[in-house]
């Protein structure tokens, strides 16, 4: 997650300003499409003091809207639904097409990122996980990182790793271990392993804090999309796919389809897998998503998509982060080559 080699090229590239001319090339450029990949908009203050997971916060509402100015001046935002028209050749794609994406749901890409989208009058689309929408529920890798971060100083033991949490930064690495680790054992365990953990830590989310770490409710879900938002499916229960069983995976493939359909009146032809690395999606899952009805989905992994040789089962996207500044980002877009084959 820290700031890596290509991330210092890419902004000594932005600042020398050397990237407009090199975009404005064109051809190649104009053959891809461009994916970034948002989680959370919003200020988090002083980071230490943030009870959340901080790296699921992309950007602060300012420099979003720096980000999408940028966007809406060298590119034109649209959507997964245009693609697909174009693939069935009902539609042309613009020139220099991007698509801005956000995962999970939160509460702030409607109070943050949408008043920017408005006024910048640009489409996005939002993966939203339909059990964690309009319920109280804090998304669950949320919840492990509000219990480790909460919890009281000492050994915890999650399989068999044993964590010693002493100061925020011993807490961070403890999160980010187990989370991964929960991604990757089978999603019944994990389930277990959830419950037990903060069971063990004795911490639940207290309600003071819920409002941090909040999921968007129905409403407004509905107005964004009657605002041309579109809205995609991630899932009912945001698990890594490739660790549920067959019987699992499409109940949460067909029941956000189904619930998201229902609730917008809309198809929803566009799936995000959940974490979506390569250890969370595989052949069974894409095949799965292929029955469910979905036209395209979206992985996590990093990197290019070439416009008409489209990996339609899983498209990469560029991530933003917290720490992307604009010389960054801006390379990212032009030059994404660089940015290429990692995965979250
Ligand atoms: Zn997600």
């Amino acid at each position: 997650m820290r700031r890596g080699k290509r991330e210092r090229v890419a902004s000594v590239l932005g600042r020398l300003n050397v990237l407009e001319p090199m975009g404005s090339l064109g051809s190649r450029v104009q053959s891809e499409l461009p994916i970034l990949a948002y989680h959370r908009v919003v200020d988090i203050g002083v980071e230490s003091d943030f009870p959340f997971d901080p790296e699921l916060v992309s950007a602060s509402p300012a420099d979003f809207r720096a980000q999408m100015t940028y966007v809406r001046d060298h590119f034109n935002a649209i959507t997964f639904g245009d693609v697909i028209r174009s693939l069935d050749g009902d539609h042309e794609l613009p020139p220099r097409p991007i698509i801005v994406t956000f995962d999970d749901g939160f509460l702030d890409n409607y109070t943050n990122a949408y008043p920017v989208l408005r006024d910048l009058e640009m489409p996005a689309t939002i993966f939203v996980s339909t059990g964690y929408i309009g319920s109280v529920e804090t998304y669950w890798y949320d919840r492990v990182a509000y219990a480790i971060y909460r919890g009281p100083a000492g050994p915890f033991v999650l399989g068999s790793t044993r964590f010693e949490l002493t100061d925020v930064a011993s807490r961070r690495r403890a999160t980010a271990d187990a989370i991964r680790f929960l991604r990757g054992v089978a999603d019944p365990v994990r389930r277990a392993h959830l419950g037990a953990l903060e069971e063990r830590i004795d911490c639940t989310v207290r309600e003071a804090d819920r409002h941090l770490s909040q999921a968007m409710d129905w409403s407004q879900v509905r107005e964004l999309h009657d605002a041309g938002i579109e809205i995609g499916s991630h899932t009912v229960s945001h698990p890594a796919l490739s660790q549920c069983d067959d019987e699992t995976l499409a109940f949460e493939l067909w029941e956000s389809r189904r619930e998201l359909e229902t609730r917008l009146g809309a198809p929803t032809p566009v799936v995000a897998y959940p974490f979506g690395g390569p250890g969370e999606y595989d052949g069974r899952v894409m095949a799965a998503a292929t029955q469910a009805g979905y036209r395209l989905a979206a992985s996590y992994i990093s990197g290019r998509n070439l416009l008409g040789a489209l990996s339609s089962f899983e498209l990469r996207r560029l991530h933003v982060e917290r720490y992307t500044d604009l010389a960054t980002f801006a390379s990212m877009l032009q030059l994404p080559q660089l940015f290429a084959g990692a995965a979250r």
